[in-house]
């Protein structure tokens, strides 16, 4: 393959001889010279890492920010959306396994430099960027330069990723990063070894717990895949770490699996467990608790939790913002509200 342009990674040592050893996630991968990674955004190039996935995407859209989903977060408005190629985890049940499964070096990928972003975002009237898709971690470098230039220019940044990478590099993107949908596969070591090839679920939560405190406005995804992480004891095991180690008001979205992938000898979920999981989440004392992927149109409401009035009523991805202020509370009763407009 021919490189108009390589960008040396950030975060890798060298090894012995040409070897190098990637330190943005806990994977921590040695690599061989002239070896693809793991993730297959970086390569070892004569004993140099390069961030292969470095301006180069597979998908660019502008989506409602309820699809991401985060709906606590400028409710009702369009995110411009970056995806690139592979991933660090390579989950049997991936919806998205064509972009995450390539390699950063495969043929007709969109070029986008960050300047290119704003330009994209500008003409697409959204309000902020999302990188998401695949993994965005594994494009580090592009996050960070194009998260600062999104800041100068009025945008915020929106992550959308499974949480897994090293506490320095996520040092460095804790004041870009304004909101982040991080994907907690489940809530069993097991489960990370077995099913997505790495057992990270103790970096995630820490990681979490970090972007929480830093002020990063945070919403959890779990997909709940029949007899693998939808027992209503593990759903309440999570439940209550968010409740403890969060706090109650960080939302929450349950999602139905449907066979993908490598992941074909499973049935959808049923609807029933779904909506169980919202209720055991709700009886442990989580405010905002959330479904997806439905197989009918869903309407998702925040309600004020003082008065009961309804603040915003999703109906799909159409959003109507009904009792929720300009100044964020409650229009009927004044009560401040958990939302970041
Ligand atoms: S970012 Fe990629 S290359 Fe680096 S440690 Fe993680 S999986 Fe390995």
């Amino acid at each position: 393959m021919i490189y108009l342009t390589l960008y040396e990674a950030e975060y890798y040592e060298r090894r012995e001889g040409k070897d190098v050893q990637c330190l943005l996630c806990p994977r921590k991968c040695i690599i061989k010279s002239e070896d693809l990674s793991d993730c297959k955004a970086r390569k070892n190039i004569d004993g140099k890492l390069y961030a292969l996935g470095y301006n180069r995407f597979t998908s660019v859209h502008a989506d409602p920010i309820e699809k991401k989903p985060v709906y606590h977060f400028k409710p009702g408005t369009n995110s411009m959306s970056f995806g690139a190629a592979g991933c660090n985890l390579h989950c049997a049940h991936c919806q998205n396994w064509s972009i995450s499964q390539i390699s950063a070096e495969s043929n007709n990928l969109i070029t986008v430099t960050p300047q290119n972003a704003m330009d994209i975002i500008r003409k697409n009237n959204c309000d902020t960027i999302a990188y998401t898709y695949n993994e965005p971690l594994i494009n580090f470098e592009w996050i960070k330069d194009t998260g600062k230039l999104a800041h100068q220019n009025g945008y915020a940044n929106i992550l959308v990723s499974n949480g897994l990478i090293n506490a320095k590099p996520l040092q460095e993107l804790l004041p870009i990063i304004d909101a982040a949908n991080i994907d907690i596969k489940a809530f069993t070591e097991d489960f990370y070894k077995d099913v997505t090839g790495f057992p990270g679920l103790k970096h995630i939560k820490k990681n979490v717990v970090t972007m929480l405190q830093e002020g990063i406005h945070i919403e959890l995804t779990m997909l709940l895949i029949p007899t693998l992480n939808d027992s209503p004891e593990e759903i309440e095991a999570f439940a209550n770490w968010v409740k403890e180690t969060l706090n109650s008001k960080v939302p929450i979205h349950f999602s139905r699996f449907y066979p993908h992938y490598k992941m074909q000898h499973l049935p959808p979920t049923p609807v029933e467990t779904v909506l169980n999981a919202k209720k055991i989440a709700e009886k442990v004392g989580l405010r905002y608790v959330y479904t997806g992927n439905l197989p009918y149109s869903e309407i998702n409401t925040t309600t004020c939790q003082n008065c009961g009035s309804t603040l915003v009523e999703r109906v799909n991805y159409t959003v109507k913002i009904i009792e929720l202020g300009i100044d964020g509370n409650c229009r009927k009763c004044g009560e401040p509200s958990d939302f970041h407009l």
